[in-house]
């Protein structure tokens, strides 16, 4: 089989790099390469969308029949017991709103959707890429059950244990944080009011993103050896152990859902590019889930990989993805040291830590620049550091 672009995963990045390139060249056949079985997805993430992925979301009419994107209008960052907090405010920033918060199953389905109904681009369910092999002009994939597909560029979307990183032996550096990302769904006596939650607590820090009816959505970060007895919790136990960590300003937590446990760890591509192939998404960088970026990032590859390649014909020439790693280095950089300060920074009490990252809440509460230019940075926008 031949195509122009063959891209490896159709999660949300894999898809999203699909369907923008596919509209920016209609001539191009791009086919993607998918293991997951056709129908929606299983994944329970629900994710916030910086303000800047939404718009770029919205122009690509991909958010826009969504009933179910609650956005996020302020911010509440706090150290459990101390007397540090930030808040960031919409209003202040002159946005509608800070992000919003979606289901990503959702995403991935309505995608999914764009993708089919767009003529060239051609989707394999049930296929998984097993080898690669690169000529001077061309990048042939082999899937599991030995079907070939013949492309100019290849786009590894394919997660964080990227087979596609692997086969090209694109070095990458990894860092173990021991923790477990625990993910749920709680229902509560009161709705957020478009209030999300980042609080640090001797259980590692926790955060409630604000969803519909009443509900929050929580992302709560356990050391390993928490994490064991905390998946043994039964539903009372969970709900008592998260509102005395968590505290009552988010009123008070009712039930439940099923949790989902995932192993936290960084790990990032020091090198994208490979001849006809690059990685992007989660196959480039896998970031803890802490400050909400891990797709805005995947985004913003997927916006500067279809900007490099516009005007060409060739999408696998050298210097076009030469020109993508560079362009994408510093965004990696703000990021991920934005990630590693709150990971490293906030999920311990020992005394040396909670002084000064309380002054730096003090600090970021009382100094307008600095918040607001942390607030650009959450929200995906341009910094005065530089770009994004
Ligand atoms: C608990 C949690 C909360 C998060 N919250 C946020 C948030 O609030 N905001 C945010 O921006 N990000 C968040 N993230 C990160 C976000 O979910 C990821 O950045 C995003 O899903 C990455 O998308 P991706 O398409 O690169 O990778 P994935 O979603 O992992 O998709 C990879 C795809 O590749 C496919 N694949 C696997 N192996 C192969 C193969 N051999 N061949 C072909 N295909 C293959 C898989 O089936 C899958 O569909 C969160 C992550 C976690 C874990």
């Amino acid at each position: 089989m031949d195509a122009k672009v063959v891209i490896a995963g159709g999660g949300l990045v894999g898809a999203l790099t699909a369907l923008m390139l596919a509209e920016q060249h209609p001539d191009w056949s791009i086919v993607v390469i998918e293991p997951r079985a056709e129908g929606p997805p299983a994944d329970q993430r629900i994710i916030a969308l910086a303000a800047a992925s939404v718009k770029r979301l919205q122009k690509m009419n991909v958010l826009d029949e969504y009933s179910w994107q609650t956005p996020i209008e302020h911010i509440h960052i706090s150290d459990r017991g101390y007397l540090g907090a930030a808040e960031l405010h919409a209003a202040s920033e002159n946005v509608e709103a800070l992000g919003v918060v979606v289901p990503a199953a959702k995403l991935v389905e309505n995608l999914y959707r764009r993708c089919h109904a767009q003529a060239n681009i051609q989707w394999l369910n049930n296929q998984r890429v097993q080898n690669i092999q690169q000529a001077q002009d061309s990048v042939t994939v082999t899937t599991a059950d030995s079907t070939q597909v013949k492309g100019q560029l290849l786009v590894g979307a394919d997660g964080q244990n990227s087979i596609v990183r692997s086969l090209l032996n694109l070095p990458s550096v990894s860092e173990d944080y021991n923790q477990v990302g625990c993910i749920a769904t709680l229902s509560l006596d009161r709705s957020l009011d478009g209030w999300a939650y980042e609080r640090f607590t001797e259980y590692g820090p926790i955060a409630l993103l604000p969803m519909p009816n009443q509900q929050a959505s929580l992302v709560w970060t356990f050391n390993e050896a928490q994490s064991v007895d905390a998946k043994n919790w039964h539903d009372d136990y969970f709900l008592q152990a998260c509102q005395q960590a968590f505290g009552y300003r988010a009123g008070l937590m009712k039930t439940v859902s099923q949790r989902v446990f995932y192993p936290l760890k960084l790990r990032r591509a020091t090198r994208n590019i490979h001849h006809r192939s690059v990685i992007i998404g989660n196959a480039s960088h896998a970031l803890h889930p802490i400050a909400g970026q891990g797709f805005n990032l995947g985004l913003r590859d997927v916006e500067t990989l279809a900007g490099v390649l516009k005007n060409l014909t060739d999408p696998g020439a050298f210097k076009a993805l030469s020109s993508y790693q560079q362009q994408r280095e510093q965004d990696y950089r703000a990021i991920i040291s934005l990630t590693d300060l709150l990971v490293r920074g906030f999920s311990n009490h020992y005394p040396v830590m909670t002084v000064p990252r309380n002054m730096a809440l003090l600090g970021l509460q009382h100094i307008g620049a600095v918040k607001s230019q942390f607030a650009r940075l959450t929200m995906g926008m341009k910094t005065a550091g530089g770009p994004l």
